[in-house]
C-alpha cells in the first residue's frame, strides 16, 4: 500500500470507527473488504451516481457489518444490505447494472499471517488494528467471482404484495406468508418463531 492509499484508508477508517462507536480490528477488516469489493465490481461512487447499482450480502452480524454499511452506503432498511448469518467473515458485493458479483472472504489463516504485520511495540488492540491496516489485501482476503440471484420480493422498492394472516390477522408483506391447506399463514402461525405470546393485547400506555 502506498502512502496515498494508506491516507485514504485512514480517512475512511476514522469515520467508520465513529459510526461503529469504537476502533477495532473487525472494522478494519470490514472497511478493507468493502473497499476491495466495490473496486472489484467496478463501483467508484457508491454513495453518489452509482448508489442504486449495488447490493451487498454480509455473512455475519458483527463489527464488519457496520463497516460494510459505512463504506458501501448499502443499508438493511433500503434492502440493499442483506444479512445471511453464516458465522463467516465474508461478504458478497453485487453490481446490479453489470451483474458482476464478487465474494470476499477473510480466511482463518489470516489470524496467523497478520502477526508479522503488527508493530512490535504498543498496546494489544492498537497493534491488532495496525496489523490489519498493513497486511496486503491478497494476504488478508481471497475472492471468488460468483453469481447471485435475488428474489424479486427481496429487491429495493415498495412492497408489491400484502396479505392478512388467516390465523392471527396480522398483515404480511412481500410474500413472506405461506399457504397451508388453503389458508394464508404468517411465518409465526405456520412454524413458530422467535417469540411466544405470554399475554395478548396487554395495556399500551396512551
Ligand atoms: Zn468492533
Ligand atoms: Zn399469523
Amino acid at each position: 500500500m502506498n502512502k496515498f492509499e494508506r491516507a485514504e484508508l485512514d480517512h475512511v477508517l476514522e469515520k467508520a470507527f465513529a459510526f461503529h462507536g469504537k476502533p477495532c480490528g473487525g472494522t478494519v477488516i470490514g472497511v478493507r473488504m468493502a473497499m476491495l469489493g466495490l473496486k472489484m465490481i467496478g463501483i467508484s461512487d457508491p454513495k453518489g451516481a452509482q448508489r442504486k447499482d449495488i447490493m451487498a450480502v454480509a455473512e455475519n452480524d458483527r463489527c464488519s457489518v457496520d463497516a460494510l454499511q459505512h463504506v458501501t452506503g448499502c443499508r438493511v432498511a433500503a434492502r440493499a444490505l442483506k444479512l445471511k448469518d453464516y458465522g463467516k467473515v465474508a461478504a458478497t458485493f453485487v453490481n446490479l447494472k453489470s451483474g458482476k458479483a464478487v465474494r470476499i472472504v477473510c480466511p482463518e489463516e489470516t489470524r496467523q499471517t497478520v502477526e508479522q504485520y503488527k508493530p512490535a511495540e504498543g498496546e494489544k488492540k492498537e497493534r491488532t488494528i495496525e496489523g490489519y491496516k498493513r497486511i496486503p489485501l491478497n494476504e488478508l482476503f481471497y475472492a471468488q467471482e460468483v453469481t447471485v440471484e435475488f428474489d424479486e420480493d427481496d429487491m429495493p422498492g415498495h412492497a408489491k404484495a400484502r396479505v392478512k394472516c388467516d390465523n392471527c390477522g396480522e398483515w404480511v408483506s412481500d410474500h413472506r406468508e405461506l399457504e397451508v391447506d388453503g389458508k394464508l399463514l404468517c411465518h409465526h402461525c405456520n412454524q413458530g418463531g422467535y417469540y411466544q405470546v405470554v399475554s395478548d393485547r396487554i395495556a399500551v400506555p396512551g
